[in-house]
């Protein structure tokens, strides 16, 4: 699944190589699957796309935004799969849940794996949607500052007893965090997942941070992760430090073994030394 810095090598693609263009045809799924949320029957979509400039391309946690000048504003969200530009002439994939052909005879389109929104909005209507109507701060937002984070766990202290592992990947608490980079986030800390946000110390609550910040940053700047592929139908370059591959072997840090457990929806890889 695309997490925030695959969204955001997207968009900055989608900024660069179809911006300006004009669609020529808009067309939603030909491979049913029930986990993807259309909000426009495909006539519609047709309709309403057809003859549409392409625009900015826009990221907020895991939705990104795709102007259709005047008036309309794709929207993508919580995908996984493929989000793939093809050139004038390229040979389209035969199955997909999105396509949209542009007059230049290129062409983008959507296939995820998992579950994902594809949906079409009038412009500032998608701000009405659930899940980005009142989204909190993300990571690579100004906002996103240690006095911000730190109330935000003052304010979840309040709440029901959470980990580090739920601050990271459950209710959007967060926006645009997923499993995948929650494994590595917690390894740069040194923190397990099951350690309770109450029991974290005010240099832990820093490092945690400083790791959420420093993380995304670097899996952006590296691309995106090597196991996602960008717009160009490439890979990124940055590896998982705590993943599946990583199970069973030393941990880079201290030697110790890499464990494996499942917990809160998902595996977790972590050394149970280097993490408490
Ligand atoms: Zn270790």
């Amino acid at each position: 699944m695309f997490e925030l810095p695959e969204y955001t090598i997207l968009a900055r693609q989608m900024n660069e190589a179809l911006a300006g263009k004009t669609v020529q045809r808009g067309t939603l799924g030909n491979s049913p699957h029930k986990f993807v949320w259309y909000n426009r029957k495909p006539g519609e979509f047709e309709k309403l796309t057809r003859g549409k400039r392409v625009g900015a391309a826009r990221v907020r946690g895991r939705w990104l935004t795709l102007d259709l000048d005047p008036g309309y504003r794709l929207l993508l969200g919580e995908c996984g799969g493929r989000v793939l530009y093809h050139a004038p002439d390229a040979i389209l994939p035969l199955k997909y849940h999105l396509l949209i052909t542009f007059t230049d005879g290129s062409a983008l389109s959507v296939m995820t794996t998992m579950w994902g929104a594809m949906e079409l909005y009038e412009t500032g209507r998608e701000l009405e949607r659930q899940y980005i109507k009142d989204m909190r701060v993300t990571p690579v937002d100004s906002e996103f500052t240690f006095k911000y984070f730190s109330t935000l766990i003052d304010e979840l202290l309040q709440g029901e007893k959470r980990s580090v592992k739920s601050l990271l990947t459950q209710d959007q608490l967060i926006p645009g965090l997923g499993n995948a980079i929650a494994q590595d986030i917690m390894f740069n800390a040194r923190l397990h997942p099951r350690r309770t946000l109450a029991d974290l110390t005010p240099g832990q609550r820093r490092d945690l941070f400083a790791a959420i910040r420093d993380t995304v940053r670097d899996v952006t700047g590296q691309g995106g992760r090597n196991d996602e592929y960008n717009l160009f139908g490439k890979p990124g370059g940055y590896a998982r430090i705590m993943d599946s591959n990583a199970a069973g072997k030393p941990c880079p840090e201290c030697g110790h073994s890499v464990e494996k457990m499942q917990y809160l929806g998902g595996a977790c890889y972590f050394c149970p030394k280097c993490q408490v």
